[in-house]
Protein backbone atom coordinates (compact mmCIF):
# COMPACT_ATOMS: atom_id res chain seq x y z
CA UNK A 1 0.00 0.00 0.00
CA UNK A 2 1.36 3.59 -0.93
CA UNK A 3 1.99 5.70 2.26
CA UNK A 4 0.02 7.22 5.24
CA UNK A 5 -3.92 5.86 4.60
CA UNK A 6 -3.51 6.65 0.99
CA UNK A 7 -4.13 3.63 -1.22
CA UNK A 8 -2.73 2.48 -5.07
CA UNK A 9 -5.81 2.62 -6.84
CA UNK A 10 -6.77 1.33 -10.43
CA UNK A 11 -10.18 2.35 -12.24
CA UNK A 12 -10.61 0.42 -14.75
CA UNK A 13 -12.61 2.85 -17.75
CA UNK A 14 -12.28 6.38 -17.69
CA UNK A 15 -16.16 7.41 -18.81
CA UNK A 16 -18.45 9.61 -16.80
CA UNK A 17 -18.54 7.48 -13.95
CA UNK A 18 -14.77 6.36 -13.60
CA UNK A 19 -13.10 9.92 -14.51
CA UNK A 20 -14.94 11.26 -12.03
CA UNK A 21 -14.19 8.29 -9.15
CA UNK A 22 -10.01 8.48 -10.59
CA UNK A 23 -10.09 12.39 -9.97
CA UNK A 24 -12.04 12.40 -6.59
CA UNK A 25 -9.89 9.65 -5.50
CA UNK A 26 -6.64 11.38 -6.44
CA UNK A 27 -7.75 14.57 -5.06
CA UNK A 28 -8.49 12.72 -1.47
CA UNK A 29 -5.16 11.55 -1.44
CA UNK A 30 -5.09 8.46 -3.10
CA UNK A 31 -2.54 7.26 -5.74
CA UNK A 32 -4.74 6.74 -9.06
CA UNK A 33 -4.10 4.86 -12.45
CA UNK A 34 -7.03 4.92 -14.63
CA UNK A 35 -7.09 2.87 -17.37
CA UNK A 36 -9.37 2.94 -20.94
CA UNK A 37 -8.91 0.76 -24.11
CA UNK A 38 -9.95 4.10 -25.58
CA UNK A 39 -6.16 5.21 -26.70
CA UNK A 40 -7.37 8.43 -27.75
CA UNK A 41 -9.31 9.29 -24.62
CA UNK A 42 -6.02 8.56 -22.46
CA UNK A 43 -3.68 10.80 -24.85
CA UNK A 44 -6.55 13.53 -24.09
CA UNK A 45 -6.21 12.63 -20.10
CA UNK A 46 -2.70 12.35 -20.56
CA UNK A 47 -2.10 15.64 -21.94
CA UNK A 48 -4.62 17.23 -18.95
CA UNK A 49 -7.67 17.48 -21.34
CA UNK A 50 -11.17 16.23 -20.73
CA UNK A 51 -12.96 14.48 -23.46
CA UNK A 52 -16.07 15.10 -21.38
CA UNK A 53 -17.42 18.28 -20.10
CA UNK A 54 -18.33 17.86 -16.38
CA UNK A 55 -17.76 21.99 -14.36
CA UNK A 56 -15.25 21.65 -11.64
CA UNK A 57 -13.19 18.47 -13.34
CA UNK A 58 -11.08 20.39 -15.02
CA UNK A 59 -9.81 22.68 -12.07
CA UNK A 60 -9.62 19.21 -9.50
CA UNK A 61 -7.56 17.28 -12.61
CA UNK A 62 -4.95 20.26 -12.07
CA UNK A 63 -4.97 20.16 -8.48
CA UNK A 64 -4.59 16.29 -8.62
CA UNK A 65 -2.52 15.40 -11.16
CA UNK A 66 0.69 14.48 -9.47
CA UNK A 67 -1.34 11.61 -8.14
CA UNK A 68 -2.81 10.47 -10.73
CA UNK A 69 -1.98 8.99 -14.22
CA UNK A 70 -3.51 7.60 -17.44
CA UNK A 71 -2.74 4.38 -19.28
CA UNK A 72 -4.08 1.51 -21.77
CA UNK A 73 -2.52 -1.16 -20.18
CA UNK A 74 -3.70 -3.68 -17.89
CA UNK A 75 0.19 -5.02 -17.07
CA UNK A 76 1.07 -2.18 -15.58
CA UNK A 77 -1.63 -0.74 -14.04
CA UNK A 78 -3.31 -3.64 -12.16
CA UNK A 79 -0.34 -5.50 -10.31
CA UNK A 80 0.15 -2.44 -8.18
CA UNK A 81 -3.04 -1.96 -6.79
CA UNK A 82 -4.77 -1.94 -4.13
CA UNK A 83 -8.14 -1.61 -5.03
CA UNK A 84 -9.67 -2.02 -8.50
CA UNK A 85 -12.44 -0.35 -9.84
CA UNK A 86 -14.59 -1.61 -12.69
CA UNK A 87 -16.15 1.28 -14.42
CA UNK A 88 -17.05 0.49 -18.04
CA UNK A 89 -20.47 1.02 -19.60
CA UNK A 90 -23.20 -1.22 -19.26
CA UNK A 91 -25.72 -0.50 -22.36
CA UNK A 92 -28.50 -2.12 -23.55
CA UNK A 93 -29.35 -4.75 -25.44
CA UNK A 94 -32.23 -4.99 -28.10
CA UNK A 95 -34.35 -6.75 -25.43
CA UNK A 96 -33.79 -4.87 -23.04
CA UNK A 97 -31.35 -7.16 -20.83
CA UNK A 98 -27.70 -5.34 -19.73
CA UNK A 99 -25.08 -5.99 -21.90
CA UNK A 100 -22.29 -7.24 -19.58
CA UNK A 101 -19.47 -7.73 -22.97
CA UNK A 102 -17.50 -4.92 -21.45
CA UNK A 103 -17.88 -5.84 -17.98
CA UNK A 104 -16.80 -9.18 -18.73
CA UNK A 105 -13.94 -8.19 -20.60
CA UNK A 106 -12.19 -5.87 -18.01
CA UNK A 107 -13.06 -8.78 -15.49
CA UNK A 108 -10.83 -11.45 -17.29
CA UNK A 109 -8.10 -8.74 -18.16
CA UNK A 110 -7.97 -7.42 -14.41
CA UNK A 111 -7.82 -11.23 -13.53
CA UNK A 112 -4.80 -11.97 -15.70
CA UNK A 113 -2.57 -9.21 -14.20
CA UNK A 114 -3.52 -10.03 -10.48
CA UNK A 115 -0.71 -10.10 -8.36
CA UNK A 116 -0.95 -12.66 -5.80
CA UNK A 117 -1.40 -10.14 -2.56
CA UNK A 118 -5.15 -9.45 -1.54
CA UNK A 119 -6.14 -7.28 -4.05
CA UNK A 120 -10.19 -6.04 -3.77
CA UNK A 121 -12.15 -5.76 -7.00
CA UNK A 122 -14.76 -3.33 -7.02
CA UNK A 123 -17.72 -2.96 -9.50
CA UNK A 124 -18.91 0.33 -9.66
CA UNK A 125 -20.72 -0.40 -13.17
CA UNK A 126 -24.80 -0.46 -12.85
CA UNK A 127 -24.85 -4.38 -13.13
CA UNK A 128 -27.83 -6.82 -12.41
CA UNK A 129 -28.00 -9.13 -9.30
CA UNK A 130 -25.59 -11.75 -9.55
CA UNK A 131 -23.03 -9.98 -11.54
CA UNK A 132 -20.59 -10.00 -8.50
CA UNK A 133 -20.84 -13.52 -7.86
CA UNK A 134 -20.46 -13.75 -11.93
CA UNK A 135 -17.35 -11.74 -12.44
CA UNK A 136 -15.81 -13.50 -9.15
CA UNK A 137 -16.07 -16.64 -11.23
CA UNK A 138 -14.33 -14.89 -14.48
CA UNK A 139 -11.55 -14.12 -12.05
CA UNK A 140 -11.22 -17.66 -11.17
CA UNK A 141 -11.48 -18.62 -14.59
CA UNK A 142 -8.54 -16.17 -15.43
CA UNK A 143 -6.44 -15.47 -12.60
CA UNK A 144 -2.83 -17.69 -12.86
CA UNK A 145 -4.05 -20.72 -10.37
CA UNK A 146 -1.83 -19.53 -7.64
CA UNK A 147 -3.74 -16.31 -7.72
CA UNK A 148 -6.64 -17.55 -7.86
CA UNK A 149 -8.08 -17.15 -3.93
CA UNK A 150 -6.28 -13.67 -3.02
CA UNK A 151 -8.84 -11.16 -4.22
CA UNK A 152 -12.15 -10.00 -3.01
CA UNK A 153 -14.93 -8.71 -5.05
CA UNK A 154 -17.25 -5.93 -3.52
CA UNK A 155 -20.11 -3.53 -5.19
CA UNK A 156 -19.97 -0.27 -4.62
CA UNK A 157 -22.78 1.40 -6.95
CA UNK A 158 -22.53 4.43 -8.23
CA UNK A 159 -25.22 7.95 -7.40
CA UNK A 160 -23.19 10.74 -8.73
CA UNK A 161 -25.74 12.89 -11.58
CA UNK A 162 -23.51 14.18 -14.35
CA UNK A 163 -23.34 17.89 -13.94
CA UNK A 164 -22.70 17.69 -10.07
CA UNK A 165 -20.37 14.74 -10.62
CA UNK A 166 -17.75 15.93 -8.64
CA UNK A 167 -20.33 17.73 -5.91
CA UNK A 168 -22.20 14.09 -5.65
CA UNK A 169 -19.15 11.90 -5.11
CA UNK A 170 -18.02 14.64 -2.35
CA UNK A 171 -20.62 15.30 -0.55
CA UNK A 172 -22.98 12.07 -0.80
CA UNK A 173 -25.88 10.93 1.09
CA UNK A 174 -24.86 7.68 1.25
CA UNK A 175 -21.98 5.16 0.00
CA UNK A 176 -22.89 1.60 -0.65
CA UNK A 177 -21.07 -1.35 -0.01
CA UNK A 178 -22.09 -4.83 -1.12
CA UNK A 179 -19.22 -7.64 0.07
CA UNK A 180 -19.75 -11.15 1.52
CA UNK A 181 -16.14 -10.11 3.22
CA UNK A 182 -15.26 -8.02 6.40
CA UNK A 183 -11.78 -7.51 4.60
CA UNK A 184 -13.18 -5.93 1.06
CA UNK A 185 -15.31 -4.07 3.01
CA UNK A 186 -12.84 -2.76 5.91
CA UNK A 187 -10.45 -1.92 2.50
CA UNK A 188 -12.89 -0.01 1.03
CA UNK A 189 -13.54 1.92 4.25
CA UNK A 190 -10.10 2.83 4.04
CA UNK A 191 -10.30 4.27 0.97
CA UNK A 192 -13.78 6.34 1.35
CA UNK A 193 -12.16 7.55 5.20
CA UNK A 194 -11.80 10.85 3.94
CA UNK A 195 -15.32 11.44 2.80
CA UNK A 196 -16.74 9.04 6.02
CA UNK A 197 -14.93 11.82 8.61
CA UNK A 198 -14.72 14.88 6.57
CA UNK A 199 -11.26 15.67 7.25
CA UNK A 200 -10.39 16.31 3.22
CA UNK A 201 -10.12 20.39 2.31
CA UNK A 202 -13.04 20.95 0.32
CA UNK A 203 -12.45 23.11 -2.93
CA UNK A 204 -13.79 26.78 -3.06
CA UNK A 205 -15.70 25.49 -6.47
CA UNK A 206 -17.00 22.30 -4.98
CA UNK A 207 -17.59 23.93 -1.13
CA UNK A 208 -19.52 21.63 1.40
CA UNK A 209 -22.67 22.33 1.88
CA UNK A 210 -24.07 24.01 5.31
CA UNK A 211 -25.25 21.83 7.84
CA UNK A 212 -24.11 18.71 5.48
CA UNK A 213 -23.51 15.95 8.22
CA UNK A 214 -20.89 12.62 7.14
CA UNK A 215 -22.58 10.40 4.66
CA UNK A 216 -24.09 6.73 6.25
CA UNK A 217 -21.92 3.62 5.36
CA UNK A 218 -24.46 1.44 4.60
CA UNK A 219 -23.06 -2.51 4.09
CA UNK A 220 -25.07 -4.83 2.66
CA UNK A 221 -24.84 -8.74 0.63
CA UNK A 222 -23.31 -8.10 -2.56
CA UNK A 223 -26.71 -8.90 -4.17
CA UNK A 224 -28.42 -6.12 -2.20
CA UNK A 225 -25.97 -3.55 -3.23
CA UNK A 226 -26.98 -4.84 -6.61
CA UNK A 227 -30.44 -4.17 -6.11
CA UNK A 228 -29.89 -0.86 -4.28
CA UNK A 229 -28.75 0.87 -7.73
CA UNK A 230 -31.26 -0.23 -10.07
CA UNK A 231 -34.43 0.18 -7.46
CA UNK A 232 -32.90 4.10 -6.80
CA UNK A 233 -33.13 4.89 -10.27
CA UNK A 234 -36.11 3.14 -10.95
CA UNK A 235 -37.94 4.73 -8.38
CA UNK A 236 -36.52 8.42 -9.35
CA UNK A 237 -37.65 7.48 -12.91
CA UNK A 238 -41.10 6.56 -10.98
CA UNK A 239 -41.78 10.13 -9.79
CA UNK A 240 -40.78 12.04 -12.92
CA UNK A 241 -43.41 9.82 -14.93
CA UNK A 242 -45.63 10.70 -11.72
CA UNK A 243 -45.28 13.88 -12.23
CA UNK A 244 -45.85 13.64 -16.21
CA UNK A 245 -48.71 11.90 -15.76
CA UNK A 246 -50.02 14.44 -13.34
CA UNK A 247 -49.00 17.01 -15.52
CA UNK A 248 -51.49 15.76 -18.04
CA UNK A 249 -54.22 15.97 -16.64
CA UNK A 250 -53.30 19.23 -15.29
CA UNK A 251 -53.39 20.73 -19.00
CA UNK A 252 -57.10 18.99 -19.20
CA UNK A 253 -58.56 20.41 -16.15
CA UNK A 254 -56.99 23.78 -16.12
CA UNK A 255 -54.63 23.19 -12.95
CA UNK A 256 -50.64 23.74 -13.06
CA UNK A 257 -48.33 21.45 -12.33
CA UNK A 258 -45.60 23.70 -10.76
CA UNK A 259 -48.22 24.85 -8.01
CA UNK A 260 -49.47 21.01 -7.45
CA UNK A 261 -45.25 19.76 -7.40
CA UNK A 262 -44.87 22.56 -4.56
CA UNK A 263 -48.05 21.90 -2.80
CA UNK A 264 -47.13 17.48 -2.71
CA UNK A 265 -43.32 18.04 -2.94
CA UNK A 266 -43.17 20.37 0.32
CA UNK A 267 -44.98 16.88 2.10
CA UNK A 268 -41.96 15.17 3.57
CA UNK A 269 -42.43 12.07 2.83
CA UNK A 270 -43.18 13.42 -1.04
CA UNK A 271 -39.65 15.46 -1.27
CA UNK A 272 -39.56 18.15 -3.85
CA UNK A 273 -36.94 16.61 -6.09
CA UNK A 274 -37.34 14.66 -9.36
CA UNK A 275 -40.98 15.85 -9.59
CA UNK A 276 -40.25 18.39 -12.51
CA UNK A 277 -42.63 17.59 -15.32
CA UNK A 278 -41.22 17.82 -18.67
CA UNK A 279 -40.77 15.78 -22.13
CA UNK A 280 -39.93 12.58 -20.04
CA UNK A 281 -36.68 11.49 -18.73
CA UNK A 282 -33.53 10.84 -20.65
CA UNK A 283 -29.41 10.05 -20.30
CA UNK A 284 -27.64 6.80 -19.72
CA UNK A 285 -29.23 5.25 -17.35
CA UNK A 286 -32.59 5.59 -16.29
CA UNK A 287 -34.26 3.86 -19.57
CA UNK A 288 -31.50 1.16 -19.51
CA UNK A 289 -32.06 0.56 -15.92
CA UNK A 290 -35.85 0.43 -15.69
CA UNK A 291 -35.66 -2.26 -19.17
CA UNK A 292 -32.54 -4.50 -17.08
CA UNK A 293 -35.17 -4.55 -14.10
CA UNK A 294 -38.00 -5.52 -15.96
CA UNK A 295 -35.35 -8.13 -18.00
CA UNK A 296 -34.48 -9.30 -14.96
CA UNK A 297 -37.97 -9.59 -13.58
CA UNK A 298 -39.12 -12.01 -16.88
CA UNK A 299 -36.23 -14.29 -16.07
CA UNK A 300 -38.06 -15.33 -12.81
CA UNK A 301 -41.77 -14.83 -14.51
CA UNK A 302 -42.19 -11.80 -12.12
CA UNK A 303 -43.84 -9.04 -14.00
CA UNK A 304 -43.56 -5.67 -12.70
CA UNK A 305 -46.35 -3.58 -13.90
CA UNK A 306 -45.21 -0.38 -11.80
CA UNK A 307 -42.17 0.01 -13.77
CA UNK A 308 -43.32 -0.86 -17.20
CA UNK A 309 -46.14 1.71 -16.52
CA UNK A 310 -43.38 4.19 -15.84
CA UNK A 311 -41.35 3.92 -19.21
CA UNK A 312 -44.63 3.78 -21.14
CA UNK A 313 -45.76 7.09 -19.44
CA UNK A 314 -42.31 8.20 -20.35
CA UNK A 315 -42.61 7.29 -24.19
CA UNK A 316 -45.79 9.20 -24.34
CA UNK A 317 -44.29 12.07 -23.18
CA UNK A 318 -41.68 12.15 -25.88
CA UNK A 319 -44.11 12.54 -28.42
CA UNK A 320 -45.96 15.46 -26.82
CA UNK A 321 -43.71 17.55 -27.98
CA UNK A 322 -44.49 16.66 -31.62
CA UNK A 323 -48.49 16.96 -30.87
CA UNK A 324 -48.38 20.35 -29.60
CA UNK A 325 -46.08 21.71 -32.18
CA UNK A 326 -48.44 20.00 -34.76
CA UNK A 327 -51.63 21.45 -32.63
CA UNK A 328 -50.77 24.83 -33.69
CA UNK A 329 -48.30 24.52 -37.01
CA UNK A 330 -50.41 21.60 -38.43
CA UNK A 331 -48.11 20.08 -41.42
CA UNK A 332 -44.56 20.61 -40.10
CA UNK A 333 -43.29 20.15 -43.90
CA UNK A 334 -41.03 23.08 -44.91
CA UNK A 335 -41.72 24.86 -40.93
CA UNK A 336 -38.16 25.81 -39.96
CA UNK A 337 -37.97 24.70 -35.80
CA UNK A 338 -35.29 25.79 -33.62
CA UNK A 339 -34.31 23.24 -31.01
CA UNK A 340 -32.54 24.45 -27.66
CA UNK A 341 -30.56 22.14 -25.67
CA UNK A 342 -29.08 18.52 -26.90
CA UNK A 343 -27.84 17.46 -24.00
CA UNK A 344 -30.31 15.27 -21.71
CA UNK A 345 -30.19 18.02 -19.03
CA UNK A 346 -27.63 21.19 -18.18
CA UNK A 347 -24.49 20.86 -17.02
CA UNK A 348 -22.95 17.82 -19.41
CA UNK A 349 -22.21 17.29 -22.77
CA UNK A 350 -24.15 13.63 -22.46
CA UNK A 351 -26.33 13.35 -25.20
CA UNK A 352 -26.92 9.09 -24.42
CA UNK A 353 -31.25 9.21 -24.71
CA UNK A 354 -31.36 13.02 -24.65
CA UNK A 355 -35.19 14.12 -25.19
CA UNK A 356 -33.80 16.38 -28.45
CA UNK A 357 -32.71 13.52 -30.06
CA UNK A 358 -36.12 12.14 -30.60
CA UNK A 359 -37.30 15.41 -31.61
CA UNK A 360 -34.90 16.23 -34.12
CA UNK A 361 -35.36 12.31 -35.84
CA UNK A 362 -39.07 13.15 -36.03
CA UNK A 363 -38.89 16.70 -36.81
CA UNK A 364 -36.53 14.95 -39.89
CA UNK A 365 -38.60 12.75 -40.69
CA UNK A 366 -42.14 15.15 -41.10
CA UNK A 367 -39.67 17.44 -43.18
CA UNK A 368 -39.04 20.09 -41.07
CA UNK A 369 -35.58 22.19 -41.32
CA UNK A 370 -34.30 21.98 -37.92
CA UNK A 371 -32.06 24.68 -36.43
CA UNK A 372 -30.04 23.45 -33.30
CA UNK A 373 -28.67 24.71 -30.38
CA UNK A 374 -26.35 23.73 -26.94
CA UNK A 375 -24.12 25.95 -25.42
CA UNK A 376 -21.45 22.72 -24.72
CA UNK A 377 -22.81 19.84 -26.53
CA UNK A 378 -22.74 20.17 -29.94
CA UNK A 379 -19.00 19.33 -30.90
CA UNK A 380 -20.35 15.89 -29.37
CA UNK A 381 -23.61 16.26 -31.44
CA UNK A 382 -21.22 16.84 -34.56
CA UNK A 383 -19.54 13.47 -33.93
CA UNK A 384 -22.28 11.43 -32.68
CA UNK A 385 -25.52 12.49 -34.37
CA UNK A 386 -24.51 12.07 -38.01
CA UNK A 387 -27.46 10.51 -38.70
CA UNK A 388 -29.81 13.53 -37.78
CA UNK A 389 -29.91 15.95 -40.17
CA UNK A 390 -30.10 19.98 -38.31
CA UNK A 391 -28.63 22.96 -38.59
CA UNK A 392 -25.57 24.30 -35.91
CA UNK A 393 -26.78 27.55 -34.99
CA UNK A 394 -23.73 29.66 -33.20
CA UNK A 395 -26.08 31.36 -30.79
CA UNK A 396 -29.72 31.28 -29.49
CA UNK A 397 -30.87 34.31 -31.80
CA UNK A 398 -29.08 32.72 -34.96
CA UNK A 399 -31.38 29.74 -33.83
CA UNK A 400 -34.43 31.63 -33.83
CA UNK A 401 -34.15 33.90 -36.52
CA UNK A 402 -36.89 33.00 -39.32
CA UNK A 403 -38.16 29.93 -37.17
CA UNK A 404 -41.68 29.11 -37.01
CA UNK A 405 -41.30 27.36 -33.21
CA UNK A 406 -39.20 27.07 -30.71
CA UNK A 407 -38.52 23.75 -28.56
CA UNK A 408 -36.96 24.91 -25.26
CA UNK A 409 -35.57 20.86 -24.54
CA UNK A 410 -32.89 21.64 -22.21
CA UNK A 411 -33.42 23.74 -19.02
CA UNK A 412 -29.51 25.36 -18.99
CA UNK A 413 -28.94 28.33 -17.01
CA UNK A 414 -27.90 30.36 -20.27
CA UNK A 415 -31.42 29.73 -21.31
CA UNK A 416 -33.30 30.45 -18.19
CA UNK A 417 -31.64 34.05 -18.08
CA UNK A 418 -32.21 35.07 -21.59
CA UNK A 419 -33.93 38.34 -22.20
CA UNK A 420 -36.75 36.21 -24.21
CA UNK A 421 -38.31 39.26 -25.51
CA UNK A 422 -35.93 40.19 -27.49
CA UNK A 423 -34.51 37.00 -28.39
CA UNK A 424 -38.22 36.25 -29.87
CA UNK A 425 -38.47 39.07 -31.92
CA UNK A 426 -37.03 37.32 -34.69
CA UNK A 427 -39.11 34.51 -35.53
CA UNK A 428 -41.37 34.59 -38.08
CA UNK A 429 -43.73 32.89 -35.88
CA UNK A 430 -43.70 33.01 -32.42
CA UNK A 431 -44.92 29.72 -31.03
CA UNK A 432 -42.60 28.67 -28.43
CA UNK A 433 -42.88 24.49 -26.61
CA UNK A 434 -41.52 25.25 -23.36
CA UNK A 435 -40.81 21.88 -22.29
CA UNK A 436 -38.76 22.68 -19.26
CA UNK A 437 -41.17 25.04 -17.83
CA UNK A 438 -38.54 27.77 -17.75
CA UNK A 439 -40.31 30.91 -18.39
CA UNK A 440 -41.87 32.43 -15.58
CA UNK A 441 -44.19 34.41 -17.97
CA UNK A 442 -45.85 34.57 -21.60
CA UNK A 443 -43.96 37.01 -23.67
CA UNK A 444 -46.18 39.84 -24.87
CA UNK A 445 -47.58 38.44 -28.30
CA UNK A 446 -46.12 35.16 -28.11
CA UNK A 447 -47.99 31.60 -28.15
CA UNK A 448 -46.46 29.26 -25.04
CA UNK A 449 -47.20 26.06 -24.60
CA UNK A 450 -45.60 24.45 -21.29
CA UNK A 451 -46.14 20.98 -19.66
CA UNK A 452 -48.86 20.73 -16.85
CA UNK A 453 -50.06 24.45 -17.45
CA UNK A 454 -53.19 26.24 -18.29
CA UNK A 455 -53.78 26.26 -21.83
CA UNK A 456 -52.28 28.39 -24.13
CA UNK A 457 -52.97 31.74 -26.34
CA UNK A 458 -53.20 31.20 -30.07
CA UNK A 459 -50.18 31.63 -31.89
CA UNK A 460 -50.36 35.33 -33.65
P1 LIG B 1 -19.11 5.56 -20.38
O1 LIG B 1 -19.61 4.90 -21.60
O2 LIG B 1 -19.06 7.05 -20.30
O3 LIG B 1 -17.65 5.03 -20.03
C1 LIG B 1 -17.26 3.71 -20.11
C2 LIG B 1 -15.77 3.67 -20.39
O4 LIG B 1 -15.31 2.31 -20.29
C3 LIG B 1 -15.41 4.12 -21.82
O5 LIG B 1 -14.43 5.12 -21.75
C4 LIG B 1 -14.86 2.85 -22.50
O6 LIG B 1 -13.84 3.11 -23.45
C5 LIG B 1 -14.32 2.10 -21.29
N1 LIG B 1 -14.15 0.66 -21.50
C6 LIG B 1 -14.98 -0.22 -22.13
N2 LIG B 1 -14.47 -1.46 -22.07
C7 LIG B 1 -13.30 -1.37 -21.39
C8 LIG B 1 -12.33 -2.33 -21.00
N3 LIG B 1 -12.45 -3.63 -21.29
N4 LIG B 1 -11.24 -1.90 -20.32
C9 LIG B 1 -11.10 -0.59 -20.01
N5 LIG B 1 -11.99 0.36 -20.35
C10 LIG B 1 -13.09 -0.03 -21.03
O7 LIG B 1 -20.02 4.99 -19.19
P2 LIG B 1 -20.47 5.73 -17.83
O8 LIG B 1 -21.57 6.70 -18.10
O9 LIG B 1 -19.25 6.22 -17.12
O10 LIG B 1 -21.11 4.51 -17.04
C11 LIG B 1 -20.32 3.47 -16.50
C12 LIG B 1 -21.19 2.63 -15.59
O11 LIG B 1 -21.62 3.42 -14.47
C13 LIG B 1 -22.47 2.10 -16.24
O12 LIG B 1 -22.74 0.82 -15.74
C14 LIG B 1 -23.53 3.08 -15.78
O13 LIG B 1 -24.81 2.50 -15.74
C15 LIG B 1 -23.04 3.42 -14.38
N6 LIG B 1 -23.47 4.73 -13.90
C16 LIG B 1 -23.45 5.81 -14.74
C17 LIG B 1 -23.83 7.07 -14.26
C18 LIG B 1 -23.83 8.27 -15.16
O14 LIG B 1 -24.39 9.29 -14.76
N7 LIG B 1 -23.21 8.22 -16.33
C19 LIG B 1 -24.22 7.22 -12.90
C20 LIG B 1 -24.21 6.10 -12.07
C21 LIG B 1 -23.83 4.86 -12.58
Amino acid sequence: MAQSGSLNVTVVGTGYVGLGTAVMLAYLGHSVTGLDIDQEKVDMLSRGELPIYEPGLDRMLIESRERIHWTTDYGSAIPQADVIFICVGTPSNVDGSPNLRYVSQAAQSVAENLNGKTQVIVNKSTVPVGTGDWVTRIIEDHARSYHANRYLVVSNPEFLREGTALFDSLYPDRIVLGSDNQEGIDRMRALYAPLLEQDFEAPAYVPRPAGYVRPELITTALSSAEMIKYAANAFLALKISFANEIAGLCERVGADISEVTRGIGSDQRIGPRFLSAGAGWGGSCFGKDTAALISTGQEYGYTMPILQATIDVNTRQRSLIITKLQGHLHRLKGKRVAVLGMAYKPNTDDLRDAPAHDTIARLNELGATVVAHDPIAMPRARREWTHLRYQEAGSVEDALRGADAVIITTEWEEYCRLDWDRALQGMRQRLVIDTRNILTRRPEGVTLEQIGKRQPTPVV
